[in-house]
């Protein structure tokens, strides 16, 4: 790894006018190495100093947002929840309001990575991290995502990529936590460069590669997350997060699904059904969503709306297997979570 400079700005508008560019951006290139002369935004720094490490990025300068007083902090807004983008996620995972009112995104954040590693790892980070895709991290591979002209994973190894979506580029997107943040409808408040703010929807943020192919979300350089918004929960709404991964260790899942339900009296008024890992970003299973609107959400129900998720997906040579894992996952989250 090449030597760096460490900045440490005290505020928002001084680390937004000294990052030049976005981490994204920063690796899309002609071919061969990666630019030199970057300043960019580091939080917990795990993915970005991987990426680093790995020699797909050389910045001059690491701007650490973690001193900046204020983003750490989880509190309550309009009966909703406003958390700043450096709580991490074991803070997440831990917090009292959080686990009782907004449980699937406890158990997101729960469930990411190791404890070690969910004590650095911040939730804005997290939704920022670039995908896993093994030709998207590897130097020799100059992938449609870095400027290149195919996605390898079409014709090679793509057991862990996208099912839904993919056209263009295969990655899955790598935040858990985001499947949650998308099904409790959270919003993203996001600060420019000139004091400019913008609120989009974490679902209106993340893209899909037919909208670009060389970023996984509408951040541009100078923006920084300055929080992330849920909405008060119906009274008596129920969630549930689960994640399958291909052992039982830290890592990222093969499948993962966030359902909220607002229930009464076991009918269903309002259903967010999301499967993470399925897509190059979140995928909201809207046919599963209708099959659960309406009804009272007993077995015979359940079946009709997890095999509904599936509608549309379009496996790959070698991930065909996660099909009946979505659907089973999908069905042990909705019973769950009915069960309270
Ligand atoms: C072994 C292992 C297992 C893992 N398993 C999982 C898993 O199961 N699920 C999962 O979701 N993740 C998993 N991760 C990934 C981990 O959760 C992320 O790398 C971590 O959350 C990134 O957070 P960070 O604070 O370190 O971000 P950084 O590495 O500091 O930053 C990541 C990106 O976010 C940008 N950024 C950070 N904060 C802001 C901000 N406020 N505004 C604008 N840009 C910002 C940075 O510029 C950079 O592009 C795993 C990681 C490891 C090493």
């Amino acid at each position: 790894m090449d030597a760096f400079e460490w900045m440490s700005p005290q505020d928002i508008e001084q680390a937004a006018r000294a990052a030049t560019t976005t981490v994204a951006a920063a690796m899309v290139r002609d071919s061969g190495e990666p630019a030199a002369g970057d300043a960019l935004l580091k939080a917990g720094g795990i993915d970005l100093l991987d990426l680093m490490k790995e020699g797909l990025l050389k910045p001059r300068r690491l701007i650490h947002l973690r001193n900046i007083a204020g983003l750490d902090r989880i509190e309550g807004a309009e009966g909703g929840l406003r958390i700043g983008p450096n709580v991490t996620l074991s803070q997440l995972a831990s917090h009292a309001e959080v686990r009782m009112r907004f449980r699937a995104l406890a158990q997101a954040a729960g469930a990411s990575a190791s404890p070690q590693i969910r004590h650095l790892a911040t939730l804005g980070g997290n939704l920022l991290q670039r995908p896993r895709c093994w030709y998207l991290r590897s130097r020799a591979h100059h992938c449609t995502r870095k400027g290149g002209d195919r996605c390898f994973a079409f014709g090679g190894e793509n057991q862990y990529h996208a099912i839904f979506d993919h056209k263009g580029c295969a990655i899955v997107h790598p935040s858990t936590c985001a499947t949650a943040l998308i099904a409790f409808g959270a919003r993203l408040e996001i600060t420019g460069p000139r004091g400019a703010r913008r609120a989009p929807s974490v679902e209106e943020f993340l893209l899909l590669p037919e909208a670009d192919l060389h970023r996984e979300n509408t951040l541009e350089p100078g923006e920084i997350v300055t929080a992330i918004v849920l909405p008060a929960p119906a009274q008596a709404t129920r969630s549930l997060h689960i994640k399958q991964c291909e052992t039982e260790s830290f890592d990222w899942p093969l499948a993962d699904v966030a359902v909220v339900l607002d229930l009464e009296s076991g009918v269903c008024r309002k259903a967010a059904v999301v499967l993470g890992a399925a897509a190059p970003a979140p995928h909201r299973a809207r046919a599963a969503e209708a099959a659960l609107t309406g009804k009272r959400i007993e077995e015979p129900v359940i079946r009709v709306a997890a095999r509904a998720a599936l509608q549309g997906a379009a496996p790959l040579a070698k991930n065909g297997y996660k099909l009946p894992i979505f659907e089973t996952l999908l069905r042990r989250a909705l019973l769950a979570a009915t069960e309270g």
